[in-house]
């Protein structure tokens, strides 16, 4: 295979996380040839708290609009629309509407649309990074796209590290961003989650103010692809500053994973030069459909916001209840827990229920534990990150740690 680059012997493909195990539950079971059926190592169904999607799949009405446009309005054999305008105009309406905007503020030179967030990242990457150009930073822990993406391109990767708070090290970052202008390549694009994942902490006044203050070579990424769930922005920011973007998706509070639609806010000249890396159908016809349907009942379809902020502040309390569990504050749809590394008698605790040798050992056991139960989370960055599920996913998660812990009774 001497065409292919070196590099990629050293990456392993994307593998969702959860593969089939989200659908065990539909498929056929084993035969047992009238056997007592072996005692499976995971229940048939798990719960599927690792990725952050919404809990709740669209209402029937919602559905049954879209057969209707499936069967009505979209021609098969047709291309899609590749200017997909209409949908950029809505976009354009909420985005606005949902960031107290003037209207006429946002206009379709400001947005392009990618195939999930995740294309408009690595359209990014293209954009600013390859050839040499630059090279990428981020903070970890953090979504691992941004890293993943730019290995793909063969893009340099600067990590810094954050505080105990998961505020990014500003000091560490920016001796990384003068560090790389001297060895190069250039640090060309900082990525931001607002608020982090895994971490679920928004950005701070001070790490806001470090990036307005970056020099106009950087373009600085804000993805807010948990929006709704935080009711925070720097929108503003990406309308008046021209190297600032920001990323959102409907895979999240909209409830559209399946579709895979997002879209990037920012400059006429970023949007005009990720314009052009776009492939011309990158939105299929009925992704396109089905974004104008969510976001025509927006309102209808976020009411599950609010349920899901109680849901995590109650999980947030049921946690800290627990000794050997550490966790954070989130502004998220997901929280994220550690094994408390203090009081020392509380972590020694933990490391002896879950028969582990350190934190790390006493995470993937409390993954492997929990999956066992029925819960699966997403071990990641040093910590587990737990979606918000519905009340009784949620329900199952607490009392499988309950079993797991012993208490609190
Ligand atoms: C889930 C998520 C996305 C969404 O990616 P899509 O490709 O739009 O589904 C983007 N960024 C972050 C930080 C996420 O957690």
């Amino acid at each position: 295979m001497a065409f292919l680059r070196d590099d990629l012997a050293q990456l392993t493909a994307y593998q969702s996380p959860h593969p089939d195990e989200k659908t065990a539950a539909d498929q056929t079971p084993e035969p047992t040839n009238g056997k007592e059926a072996v005692l499976p190592a995971v229940p048939d169904r798990l719960d599927p708290l690792d990725t952050n999607e919404s809990p709740i799949d669209l209402p029937d009405f919602i559905k049954a609009a879209l057969a209707e446009q499936y069967e009505q309005a979209i021609a098969a054999n047709r291309y899609p629309d590749s200017d997909q305008l209409a949908l950029k105009r809505a976009l354009i309406t909420y985005a606005i509407q949902s960031g107290s905007l003037t209207p006429g503020s946002i206009t379709p030179a400001n947005i392009t649309l990618g195939n999930g967030s995740d294309e408009l990242i690595r359209s990014v990457i293209m954009a600013t990074c390859l050839g040499g150009h630059g090279s990428v930073l981020v903070a970890t822990p953090t979504f691992s796209m941004y890293s993943i993406l730019a290995q793909t391109l063969g893009v340099p990767v600067r990590t810094v590290a954050r505080k105990p708070s998961f505020e990014v090290d500003l000091t560490a970052a920016q001796a990384a961003i003068d560090a790389a202008a001297i060895d190069g390549p250039p640090v060309r694009v900082v990525f931001m989650v607002h608020p982090n994942s895994p971490t679920g902490n928004a950005l701070t006044p001070s790490e806001l103010t470090w990036l307005q203050q970056l020099p106009s070579d950087i373009l600085i990424v804000v993805d807010e692809a948990y929006f709704e769930f935080s009711a925070q922005t720097t929108l503003a920011e990406a309308l008046i500053r021209p190297n600032w973007l920001i990323t959102r998706t409907l895979s999240k509070a909209f409830r559209l994973a399946a579709h895979r639609v997002g879209y990037g806010i920012g400059h006429p000249d970023i949007i005009a030069a990720l314009e052009k890396l776009r492939l011309p159908y990158n939105l299929p016809g009925h992704s396109q459909a089905a974004a104008l349907i969510a976001l025509a009942h927006a309102d209808q379809l976020l009411t599950q916001v609010p349920t899901i902020l109680t849901e995590r502040h109650k999980l947030l309390s049921a946690l800290a209840d627990y000794p050997a569990l550490q966790v954070w504050p989130s502004q998220g749809n997901f929280v994220y827990v550690r094994l408390s590394n203090s009081p020392k008698a509380a972590h020694q605790r933990a490391l002896t229920l879950l028969q582990a040798k350190d934190q790390k050992d006493g995470l993937m056991h409390l993954f492997e534990q929990l999956k066992a139960k029925g819960t699966l989370v997403r071990y990641t960055g040093g910590g587990l990150r737990i979606s918000i599920g519905t009340a009784a996913e949620n329900q199952r998660t607490l009392s499988n740690l309950q079993k797991i812990f012993g208490y609190p009774l």
